[in-house]
């Protein structure tokens, strides 16, 4: 009687469901299981190991059980950020490697040794697909709000449905290519590819390449194919990269016709080229959610979302590590660490009219609705402030800034100097070029 007294006198625990064992899904189930006297929880991944993306292979048409190759990672990428900001502030053992710039098997490594060190493995069930999400509106206030989280385990094709009290969505976004509908591309009679299945240099020896997209891909598939094609045409609509780059990399603008191995280009010019690559970023996509999810993609704008995290309509669902150009593992360290004291009710939402004004886009495309950049550091601040814990140490924006100046300066060479953070937190650049 005493015993069941006791468990009685305990809040029941919210289930709550991570939907991908990435960098994303890793950071939010770190953070939930902290509180293991209130949360169960669960990590559907569908892959057989955790670390998302940083599983290279060679491999790009289809994995063991027939789905789509997750990963876009290549075969000798180097980070373009230095381990030392790249690292999340609870962890910040990047083993194996002095360099800063690491290659794709480190990240992997240290992810890894994440998921061991926070005793993870117990929560995740691998081989496992969300097939479908249902969202049921409970009786109450958002709390209320129930999921049913269809999954299939891939080894025996069972099917199973988990009800959880809150989601946490970190499937990536980084796996279904965007590709721009150009005249006369059914006639390029060259390989045509996105850097979803960029895998490596040699494929394109002796070649004329072009590359079509200037963001981190496309600046560094230039590079890296510059090693063995006969030439590069790095093409883009940008303002000309002003760095040094290999001497059979040129800057063209954006194809805007093809016809056979002539393409043509916005300013008039024609090139010609034996192999295309598209670096032209993915589509977002959520295949298991349904309309009761309340959200809607329009052009990789996630709607309606509260901090590009919370869905304003049910906020015990959360689309964790969906902002671009950051620094990621850390922003997904303050996402987490914000929806988990959300779902704790330490602080509370603003109301709905306020919630929405984060929507708008005051001008911007929906396409770079969730593009951050240097807002990146207030974000991360503002969700520490409003959710109550401490800020991000602040050498990793001192370091960003430092970083993003000297790699922009320095495209070529960048990745052969490091960043060093003191013991008095203070970064700097050692052996710069
Ligand atoms: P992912 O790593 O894509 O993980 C998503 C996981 O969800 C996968 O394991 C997938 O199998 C699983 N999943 C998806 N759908 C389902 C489903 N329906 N059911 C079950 N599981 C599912 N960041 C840096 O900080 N530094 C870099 O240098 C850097 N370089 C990059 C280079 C490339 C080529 C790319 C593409 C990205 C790079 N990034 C870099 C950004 C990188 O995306 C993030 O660092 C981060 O690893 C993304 O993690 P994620 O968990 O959001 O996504």
């Amino acid at each position: 009687a005493v015993l069941g007294s006791e468990a009685s006198a305990l809040p029941p625990k919210k289930k709550v469901c991570v939907i991908g064992a990435g960098a994303t899904g890793l950071a939010s189930a770190k953070h939930v299981a902290e509180y293991p006297d209130e949360f169960d929880l669960v990590v559907f991944e569908k892959n057989s190991y955790v670390g998302g993306l940083w599983n290279y292979t060679d491999s790009v048409d289809v994995d063991e059980h027939g789905l789509p190759i997750h990963t876009s990672m290549y075969k000798y990428l180097r980070t373009n950020l230095p381990k030392e900001l790249m690292a999340f502030p609870d962890y910040r053992d990047f083993l194996g490697e002095e360099r800063s710039c690491v290659k794709h098997e480190t990240v992997l490594a240290y992810l890894q040794n994440f998921t061991d060190h926070f005793n993870l493995h117990q929560y995740i069930q691998l081989h496992t697909l969300v097939e479908k999400v249902e969202t049921v509106i409970g009786g109450g206030d958002w709390h209320s709000t129930t999921y049913k989280v269809h999954t299939r385990n891939l080894d025996d094709d069972t099917k199973s449905v988990t009800v959880c009290n809150a989601l946490m969505i970190g499937n990536g976004h980084y796996f279904n290519p965007r590709i721009p509908s150009i005249p006369g591309m059914d006639t390029f009679p060259g390989r045509v590819l996105h850097s979803h299945t960029y895998r490596k240099p040699e494929d394109f020896a002796g070649q004329t390449v072009a590359v079509l997209g200037a963001s981190a891909s496309g600046t560094d598939i230039s590079i890296e194919v510059a090693e063995t094609a006969q030439k590069v045409y790095l093409s883009h609509n940008k303002d000309r990269i002003k760095s040094e780059l290999p001497a059979n990399v040129e800057q063209v603008s954006g194809v805007v016709a093809v016809d056979g191995n002539t393409l043509t280009l916005k300013d008039g010019m024609t090139i010609t080229a034996d192999a295309f690559i598209f670096c032209t970023g993915f589509t977002f996509t959520y295949p298991f959610l349904d309309e009761s999810s309340g959200i809607k993609v329009i052009d990789n704008q996630v709607y309606p979302l509260y901090k590009h995290l919370v869905n304003i309509e049910h906020p015990s669902m959360a689309f964790v590590g969906l902002p671009l150009l950051v620094v990621h593992f850390p922003l997904f360290h303050v996402q987490a660490k914000y929806f988990v004291a959300l779902l704790r009710d330490e602080f509370k939402l603003p109301s709905k009219e306020i919630m929405m004004k984060d929507t708008e886009l005051n001008g911007r495309r929906q396409r770079y609705a969730h593009f951050l950049g240097d807002a990146q550091w207030d974000y991360n601040d503002a969700l520490a402030k409003e959710a109550g814990f401490e800020p991000i140490p602040s050498y990793y924006r001192e370091g960003y800034a430092m970083w993003h100046a000297y790699r922009t300066a320095k495209v070529l060479h960048y990745k052969e100097s490091d960043l060093r953070i003191d013991e008095n937190g203070k970064p700097t650049i050692v052996n710069p070029k």
